[in-house]
């Protein structure tokens, strides 16, 4: 591999920033595709390289996420709200990456590469109220991180709003006044926050849906449709616990 990398290296390019030289967008995407659109070596070269992270903003995360979540794509991008460079690195990140600690000082996670997750339109209508449920969401399943000390079971889960700029849930948030947070950014694309539990926007159905208690759900929206949130995991019952070994 090193040596057809070599063999492709462009050199005529007087704007890279790169100083040892660089390979050819094709070769890159050629390169990426056989990785199948490997996140952590996707993340680890944009740090080392500003051109290679010009292409992975506009071309290798929009390849991964359509690679890892076609549907979800296929909602966000004839939506057109994700048509803009560089949201396509955040979405990826979200695809991927619990960011566990951070917003929620209470509790100490630190954030992690997750291999899988199931993000879901279905499960988005639960966390939506009843006045906002012509918005799609799409939400993941919980991240689960058991036995974290008082707080007992937590699960966080993550989500990305299709269209959030016209959606209603925007529109309530604004015509509510809701305060953006005051420090804490989102970790997928550094916008600010809306905190939903602040504006009173959490439905009952979330908790169900989470299978949390009641009164412990939390998230937020950023500013650019991103959700994060955590809550209280309740107990497995016995009978989750046989079909779970089973
Ligand atoms: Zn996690
Ligand atoms: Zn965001």
């Amino acid at each position: 591999m090193v040596l057809v990398v070599k063999q492709y290296r462009c050199m005529h390019s007087p704007t890279c920033l790169c100083t040892k030289g660089h390979l050819s967008e094709d070769v890159i995407f050629l390169v990426f595709q056989r990785l199948n659109w490997n996140p952590r070596m996707i993340a680890l070269m944009s740090c080392v390289c500003k051109w290679f992270d010009d292409i992975a903003k506009r071309v290798l995360w929009k390849e991964f996420c359509r690679t890892r979540a076609p549907k979800m794509m296929l909602d966000l991008q004839s939506s057109g709200s994700h048509s803009v460079d560089g949201n396509w690195k955040a979405l990826g990140k979200l695809l991927v990456y619990c960011s566990g600690r951070g917003l929620f000082s209470r509790i100490r996670v630190p954030g992690h590469f997750v291999y899988r997750t199931r993000f879901s339109r279905t499960s988005g209508k639960s966390f939506l109220i009843p006045q906002c449920r012509t918005d799609v969401l799409y939400v993941s399943d919980p991240c689960e991180h058991l036995d974290q000390g008082e707080q007992g079971d937590v699960g966080f889960f993550r989500g990305v709003f299709v269209s959030f700029s016209v959606s209603r849930v925007r529109k309530m948030l604004i015509d509510r006044d809701a305060k953006l947070h005051p420090t804490e950014v989102c970790p997928y694309c550094k916008a600010k926050l809306w905190n939903m539990l602040q504006a009173k926007m959490i439905p009952r159905s979330a908790s169900c849906r989470l299978g949390a208690y009641e009164d412990c759900v939390e998230y937020y929206v950023c500013l650019n449709g991103h959700m994060l949130g955590i809550c209280t995991l309740l107990p497995l019952s016995d009978s989750d616990e046989v079909s779970e070994l089973e």
